[in-house]
């Protein structure tokens, strides 16, 4: 079982050493992906994914991140995070697999669309120049991160937590280069909106996560939560769409794999 986005980061777990839960958590789970939200914990995931096997990692700038940063170029940070993937290809390890989260989160009060866009936009360029798939974060901004994934259709996006409607469901599945990824979100009782899109999801595009700490599928909801986890998430969803728990599990860990170009994890 794979969980494709977790934060498992200084901070985000209160008196837990980050290097054992992480060994914990890989126990439990073939391969996790990290996920970084700005420079701190791109840098942060870049050593991390060194010490552990079956430890992947993302790195890049999240919306909310742009919004506190819309006095900074994000060319100064891209060049940071470039830096980053010249060395690990120079060392010859792949460990980091995307870039990302990054998107468009019009949610919060004080955001500003123009600069998280152009910060959007300087994710998928790094993206494409080292020939990486990007997350993609999106809240309450559906039509314009649609209209920039069609502009990029030479760029993989996975759309985390996924939480749209089928209506949007319906315009992302005609895209080739578009994966979804389902959350503990989608367990939760008042989301009747995102159940009723399960069924619709591409089997062949689909795979799970946890986004931990955050997001504690039910019956955990409102609780830290933790990669294995994420078993609960495709269980829930394998009784949603009626298919045998193994099998999806088999086939969303391939789907992991191909978007991620992970190939030796274990199983
Ligand atoms: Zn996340």
């Amino acid at each position: 079982m794979i969980d494709t986005h977790a934060h498992l980061l200084k901070g985000k777990y209160e008196n837990t050493n980050v290097k054992d839960l992480i060994e914990k958590e890989l126990k439990n789970t073939d391969f996790i992906v990290n996920v970084a939200y700005d420079l701190e914990s791109s840098l942060e995931i870049s050593s991390q994914v060194k010490n552990h096997n079956n430890l992947y990692g993302a790195i890049g700038i999240h919306p909310s991140h742009a919004d506190k940063s819309i006095n900074i170029d994000p060319k100064t940070i891209m060049t940071k995070l470039g830096k980053l993937l010249v060395n690990e290809v120079a060392q010859g390890t792949q460990k980091i697999v995307a870039i990302g989260e990054t998107g468009l989160d019009f949610s919060k009060e004080d955001y500003n669309e123009e600069n998280q866009i152009k910060w959007f936009l300087e994710n998928i360029k790094l993206a494409n120049y080292f020939h990486l798939p990007v997350i993609v974060h999106t809240r309450d901004a559906w039509t314009p991160t649609i209209k920039i994934i069609k502009e990029n259709p030479a760029t993989n996006f996975l759309l985390h937590s996924w939480t749209g409607t089928n209506q949007n469901l319906s315009e992302l599945k005609e895209l080739e280069n578009v994966w979804f990824s389902i959350s503990g979100i989608a367990t939760f009782d008042n989301a009747k909106d995102i159940q009723a899109t399960l069924g619709n999801i591409p089997i062949d595009k689909l795979m799970f996560e946890t986004d931990s700490p955050f997001l504690a599928p039910a019956p955990n909801r409102g609780k830290v939560n933790y990669p294995t986890n994420v078993k609960d998430v495709l269980k829930f969803v394998a009784n949603a769409i009626m298919m045998n728990v193994d099998e999806l599990e088999s086939k969303t860990d391939a789907n992991a794999k191909t978007f991620f170009g992970i190939k030796d994890a274990k199983g």
